[in-house]
């Protein structure tokens, strides 16, 4: 468990600019929920973190360790483990093997395959089930449970409810408000859900066009000024929406 900090991240896809100047920090601990538009930069963000994507401009440190220069699989030394959208799991490959994979090739610490178990009950039935054959929601806690492997001080998650059933979706943050609970993790989780981000998160930033609209607290953001940011609406502009 670490803090993370982001010190104006740049990134870009050629001459577009997906993530501009963006800054943040998150404590020990704590979970930041980024939410925005489709577009938004927010996977790109992501990628930029893990080191899966190279910032053009800033810094990223994971507990006052600049970790910038390091590619994504020294970052996972480093302490930082993504699970991307999408999920990509080893399709032919058992539940097992995908979790085991991870833990071989991550840091060692408390979380083996059994504690991921513990933690994500959902997946016990399916240990020995091929990964391409599971639902959008046993996927998804494989996939966290594979970022978990690695024994990350940051725990990066992307679009945990997308494309999940309701049911699904409470299955998932069942286990990861245990998570929380336990203060072991510092976690960034990017949610379209914007009820759930705001019940889940100790801090909420809202992206619109790769720019950072809204930061604070849930307790303190209004669900009509993080409508607004979500649309990149600034004041004065509303009448023309
Ligand atoms: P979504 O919710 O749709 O995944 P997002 O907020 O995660 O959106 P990104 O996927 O980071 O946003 O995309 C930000 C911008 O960068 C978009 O305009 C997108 O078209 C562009 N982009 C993303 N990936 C690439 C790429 N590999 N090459 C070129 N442009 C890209």
């Amino acid at each position: 468990m670490k803090r993370l900090t982001l010190e104006n991240i740049t990134a870009r896809h050629g001459l577009m600019t997906a993530v501009r100047d963006l800054s943040f920090d998150v404590p020990e601990g704590e979970v930041l929920c980024v939410v925005g538009a489709n577009g938004a930069g927010k996977t790109t963000l992501m990628r930029t973190i893990a080191g899966a994507h190279v910032a053009a401009e800033g810094r990223v440190l994971v507990g006052g360790e600049d970790v910038t220069g390091l590619s994504a699989f020294a970052r996972v030394r480093a302490g930082i483990a993504m699970s991307p959208e999408g999920r990509r799991l080893f399709a032919d490959m058992t539940v097992r093997e995908n979790l085991m994979i991870a833990g071989e090739n991550g840091r060692k610490g408390n979380w083996t395959l059994d504690s991921v178990v513990a933690a994500f009950p959902q997946i016990e039935p399916f240990l020995n089930a091929l990964a391409g054959g599971l639902s959008g929601g046993q996927r998804q806690a494989v996939a966290i449970g594979r970022a978990l492997m690695a024994n990350p001080d940051i725990l990066l998650l992307d679009e945990v409810s997308l494309g999940l059933s309701p049911a699904a979706v409470e299955g998932v943050y069942d286990s990861l408000g245990k998570l929380k609970a336990a203060g072991s993790m510092t976690m960034v989780i990017v949610e379209q859900d914007l009820a759930r981000a705001m019940s889940f998160a100790d801090h909420i930033i809202c992206m619109a066009e790769g720019v950072k609209e809204l930061d604070g607290k849930p307790e303190t953001l209004s669900k009509a000024a993080i409508t607004q940011a979500y649309f990149g609406i600034h004041e004065g502009e509303a009448a023309h929406v």
